[in-house]
């Protein structure tokens, strides 16, 4: 027998479990039937793929057995099974993203972190909850060498077992009575594990009637006998026709597959039987999943060839703007042993995402059409990963936009494209947004002085994901798209006379020493006298910042355009008076940076600049 100490990680966690006042306890079984479950699906998937396995007889099933008496509750199955190293590596420390990510949330608030517990279900140590010992007797597949975990939660052992065949028995000697009752572990698994593909036997009292003669003589008194029953449906819910299911089954499957023990906000469940044969099963969460942001995020999307699972370690089964989608896809006409290599550049798998994308879409705008309410809800939780998908020129681009709600200039809450489209005044041309840091600063932007005086709506883009993929929108319905700093109004009587006021433009730049680019006069102002914006191939302040964020440090210095207005008192002063020009033009360049919320560069000189104009005011 050999003694181990738990990875520091492992100990914490088990800590928490047991010592955390956890509401949700029954979750332990569902984690270890799916454990169970995972481990048939790996041995089948050799036994199918691999000749070595093929000569192994056995039947793909989970066991459960309550003794009442010795007060212990065992789940086996006859799976690939553990050899002495993976007994000590998979149950003495943690690889899986899922619960490191768990611990990376953990507050030290008891209440707090028992929820996690139940959103993440940690797998295999949840089973310490219930029980103060537990052994894993373990035999792999084609080996005759069979194993004893055993572990009191504080250090665990190892020693030599028996077993007859491969798999894994678990006994867990339970903390008290809950759980040695037939009927709350068959209502426990019938709420978790109804759907996993295998069948899970569990030895149940059954009431046998008094048998009677001809006469109604009892001849044998009515007894209970123990008899072996399958508790489970074992159907693969995803392949049953939509009629029978309930929204109940659809969301109790959904918390098995996801570790999420909330309900999804949606799902989507589609079988195709024509050309290509499959079936999908989509869900959309309603809460954030924790990984959404991490490169390592785990894919939500398992990948079944006839109901054998395959993989759910596939990112490419749905494009990365679809990320925060779990699910199932099943398809009939693929060999199981599908590599990766397959799975890349296969026709059948190539259709199938392709239609699963675009069901999602539509489901998502059906949404948007028929439930206002929680499609917002959708939108306020994955609308930014969604916009992702508007980069370059991927194929979804227009039902994408469809999709995309926008803060707006004019109206509260948020509005789709085709509602800015219905309000847009009869001669404007363009949809007109504008982006930044800040939804109110925005509204207020100098730049948006014209349009606001005409009434014409702006959308405002506020999320970081606005600076990277709006510039690569050019239009919606046929209407085009463009920042409102590329909004010009060429019809207007008061269109701006530059040659008038070339010579003060060129002052005002020579003054300003090659800060910016450009100096000229607008019409876009009103109340403002200056404002800055970028060439019409130049990156906005906006994109320039998270270019920089993403490591584009060496992007070569971007200089603004200062826009002033001819109408404005000052210009129209400075334009007969060019004494204090130095000055001014300074002050021009800096409110209008302020207003951008672009950092001065030089605060003090700004601050002396602006005491000295004020004191010659006053
Ligand atoms: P997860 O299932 O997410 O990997 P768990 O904590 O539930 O995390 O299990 C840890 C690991 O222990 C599994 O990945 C698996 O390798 C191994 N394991 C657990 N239960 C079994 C089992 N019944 N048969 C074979 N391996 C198992
Ligand atoms: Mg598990």
């Amino acid at each position: 027998m050999s003694k181990h100490e738990f990875q520091t990680e492992v100990s914490d966690l088990l800590n928490l479990m047991i010592h955390s006042l956890y509401s949700n306890k029954e979750i332990f079984l569902r984690e270890l039937v799916s454990n169970a479950s995972d481990a048939l699906d790996k041995l089948n998937y050799l036994c199918l793929t691999n000749d070595e396995y093929k000569k192994l007889t056995y039947t793909s099933k989970i066991d459960i057995k309550i003794d009442k008496s010795a007060k212990t509750l065992i789940i086996s199955d006859d799976g690939i099974g553990m050899d002495k190293d993976e007994l000590i590596s998979n149950l003495g420390t943690i690889a899986r993203s899922g619960t490191k990510g768990f611990l990376s949330q953990l507050s030290g608030d008891v209440k707090k972190d028992s929820n996690l517990i139940g959103q993440f279900g940690v797998g295999f140590y949840s089973a310490f909850m219930v029980a103060d010992k537990i052994e894993v007797l373990s035999k792999k597949a084609l080996s005759d060498e069979a194993n004893i975990w055993s572990s009191d939660a504080t250090s665990f052992s190892i020693k030599k077992g028996k077993k007859d065949s491969h798999g894994t028995q678990i006994t867990l000697f339970l903390k008290d009575d809950e759980f040695l009752n037939e009927y709350t572990i068959e209502n426990i698994i019938k709420k978790y594990s109804n759907h996993i593909p295998y069948p899970i036997f569990m030895d149940k009292e059954e009431f046998i009637p008094a048998k009677k003669d001809s006469d109604g003589k009892e001849i044998e008194p009515s007894k209970t006998e123990l008899k072996t029953t399958q508790i489970n449906k074992a159907s693969a819910l995803w392949r049953m026709q939509k009629s029978a299911l309930k929204p109940e089954d659809y969301n109790e499957f959904y918390k098995q597959i996801s570790h999420d023990s909330t309900d999804p906000l949606l799902y989507i469940h589609t079988k195709a039987e024509g050309k290509i044969e499959y079936s999908t099963l989509f869900y959309i969460p309603s809460v954030e999943p924790f990984d959404m942001f991490r490169v390592d995020y785990q894919s939500g999307v398992k990948l079944y060839v006839k109901r054998v699972f395959i993989t759910d370690d596939e990112k490419e089964l749905l494009p990365t703007y679809l990320r925060f989608v779990k699910g199932i896809i099943d398809v009939e006409d693929l060999p199981l042993n599908v590599s990766r290599e397959i799975l890349q550049d296969n026709a059948i798998i190539r259709s199938v995402k392709e239609a699963s994308v675009k069901k999602i879409l539509i489901e998502l705008e059906k949404l948007k059409e028929t439930d206002r309410e929680k499609y917002i809800k959708f939108y306020t939780l994955f609308g930014k990963v969604l916009k992702e998908g508007l980069y370059g020129f991927s194929a979804q681009k227009d039902e994408i936009l469809n999709l995309a709600l926008f803060k707006s200039s004019k109206r509260d809450g948020l509005i789709s494209l085709k509602e800015y489209k219905e309000a847009m005044k009869e001669d404007q041309k363009e949809i007109y947004y504008i982006i930044g840091k800040n939804a109110n600063a925005l509204k207020h932007s100098p730049i948006l002085e014209s349009l606001n005086k005409k009434d014409i709506e702006v959308l405002i883009c506020d999320e970081e994901i606005d600076s990277i993929v709006m510039p690569m929108v050019y239009e919606f319905d046929k209407t085009p798209i463009k920042p409102a700093s590329q909004a010009e109004f060429k019809d207007e009587k008061e269109a701006v006379d530059s040659e008038k006021f070339k010579e003060l433009t060129a002052k005002i730049k020579e003054a300003l020493n090659g800060e910016v680019k450009e100096v000229r006069v607008t019409n876009r102002l009103s109340d403002s006298a200056s404002c800055l914006v970028y060439d019409k191939d130049d990156p906005d302040f906006a994109t320039q910042q998270i270019l920089k964020q993403m490591g584009q440090a060496n992007l070569p210095e971007i200089k603004p355009i200062l826009e002033i207005n001819p109408e404005h008192e000052i210009i129209k002063k400075l334009e007969n008076n060019k004494i204090m020009i130095n000055d001014i033009s300074n002050l021009l360049l800096n409110i209008a940076k302020i207003q951008e919320g672009i950092a001065i560069d030089n605060p003090n000189e700004f601050a002396k600049i602006l005491t000295s104009v004020i004191t010659k005011a006053i």
